[in-house]
């Protein structure tokens, strides 16, 4: 009798087609109509209707025919996957603190209450209160930048790319940058500096070799039509043996010998001195401004711990020129990241309480005894969850900043390795897998045949802990 399905397929399948109930039937299901109070009748509608589609296919497939109810609960979890937002917060295990796929820099409580009250109110962004005027919307952390920095001025906009690039068009539109082989970087999302500059107008002029670039390079190459000198931080990679940098030093003195201004993008750039907080020691962007740059530029969502936002700080007459190229109001700073900017700057005024208050540097700083303890007592939940199939060890691992500072340190750190028992690969990556699909996605990162889970940047224990047991725990 089991083989007579087989025996008239064509004729079975028409007839359990038809059982299957009506989008009316369905949508009057208890289901249906409590999903329809939570995402509106049109909604579950449509669900419905793909529901009932994607059934139809199950069943050609051999699959059995579904009740209204069943139907109507199916529409429901497609609408509700729908419905948690796609930037939904995760745990960032990697092992880099500033990762740029994962958000770059989680911003302090005091940035975030800022950007959330600006959000809610009406705010004075480009009101003088005083004066009842108009006001600049830079006004509000021209002089806070200046005073972290020692810059004359300051502006802002969108990113660093953006800073870069409207620097480029303000200063040398039509005329020649001069950098080094050796700098002209790469970053990721496309951003390749002789791309950027030959869509702000500039033309490149590439001095010195890959490996070694001299002062007499530059000097050579400076004529009438040179716009500006750039230097560019290489935050990716480094060039080693047998090399030659002229420092920025060294090109602010050939720029203020000829008489062009100085440009250096700092990447990441810092507002604190990292070796204060255990680290290797990176430029800070008071560095770049004492060491003679006309204009510096940097991320805000890097090193410096705030929203993504792009500085650039230097000469009083160049901010001037750069704040009136029109493409300063397509690449402008909005009111919330403005708030969010100015609460994370403010911080930097009391450096002691710095590394408690800033997550980037607490996370960056956070002593590795701590985050062995974490490790130690995360073990056997993480085991549990992961199941018999794998060795779950606790173990050193190497931390990195991220986001193009101090690319080729590492930081100490400690985590859980997880093995799978007959080493398959593909088991692993059903592990991670699973882990991604928590409510609050986990990401590590995968080497050497494990799945390491890096737990510098785990601070909500209890949260991770409940995650793991599921949402009935
Ligand atoms: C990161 C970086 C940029 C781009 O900065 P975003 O804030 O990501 O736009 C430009 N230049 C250098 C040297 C960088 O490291």
């Amino acid at each position: 009798m089991e083989q007579s399905n087989k025996e008239q397929p064509g004729h079975d399948l028409q007839a359990s087609l038809r059982r299957l109930p009506s989008v009316d039937q369905v949508l009057q299901s208890e289901a249906a109509r409590k999903a329809a109070e939570r995402f509106g009748r049109a909604a579950v509608t449509e669900a419905v209707r793909d529901t009932l589609a994607a059934a139809r296919e199950d069943m050609k497939a051999g699959a059995a025919a579904l009740s209204a109810q069943a139907l109507a609960e199916r529409a429901a979890l497609t609408l509700e996957a729908a419905e948690r937002s796609s930037l939904r917060p995760l745990f960032n295990l990697t092992g880099t603190v500033l990762h740029t796929n994962l958000g770059r820099a989680v911003l302090a409580e005091a940035a975030i209450e800022a950007a959330t009250y600006a959000m809610r109110e009406a705010v004075a962004l480009e009101f003088d209160l005083s004066s009842g005027k108009r006001g600049e919307r830079d006004d509000h952390l021209r002089t806070l930048v200046c005073e972290l920095t020692g810059a004359e001025d300051a502006t802002l906009v969108n990113n660093n790319a953006a800073a870069v690039l409207l620097v480029l068009n303000s200063l040398a539109s039509g005329k020649e940058a001069i950098v080094s082989r050796g700098e002209l970087i790469e970053i990721g999302g496309a951003f390749r500096m002789p791309d950027i500059m030959a869509r702000a107008g500039t033309k490149l002029v590439e001095v010195g070799t890959t490996n070694r670039t001299h002062p007499r390079d530059y000097t050579d190459a400076i004529g009438e039509h040179t716009g500006l000198l750039l230097k560019v931080h290489t935050s990716n990679y480094r060039i080693e043996g047998f090399t030659r940098e002229v420092t920025a030093a060294e090109l602010a003195g050939i720029a203020r010998q000829k008489g062009v201004p100085l440009v250096n993008d700092l990447g990441s750039g810092t507002l604190a001195d990292l070796a204060a907080f255990g680290l290797a020691h990176e430029p800070t962007v008071r560095e770049a401004v004492k060491d003679g740059a006309d204009i510096v530029t940097f991320s805000g969502d890097k090193l410096l711990g705030g929203p993504q936002a792009g500085f650039i700080v230097g000469r009083k007459e160049l901010i001037a020129r750069i704040n009136r190229n029109p493409m300063k109001r397509a690449l402008r700073v909005d009111k919330i990241r403005l708030a969010a900017l100015e609460a994370t700057l403010k911080l930097y005024r009391d450096p002691q309480r710095l590394a408690a208050r800033l997550p980037t540097l607490r996370l960056l700083s956070r002593s590795l005894d701590d985050i062995a303890a974490l490790a130690a007592r995360l073990a056997p939940k993480l085991a549990a969850f992961a199941g018999p199939a794998f060795d779950v060890a606790v173990g050193d691992c190497l931390s990195q900043i991220g986001s193009g500072a101090l690319p080729l340190a590492t930081i100490a750190s400690a985590g859980l390795a997880v093995l799978p028992k007959d080493g398959s690969g593909s088991a692993l990556a059903d592990l991670s897998a699973r882990l991604r699909a928590l409510p609050m996605p986990v990401i590590g990162r995968i080497e050497h045949g494990a799945l390491i889970l890096d737990l510098r940047c785990l601070e909500d224990e209890e949260r991770f802990s409940a995650n793991l047991s599921g949402p009935d725990a």
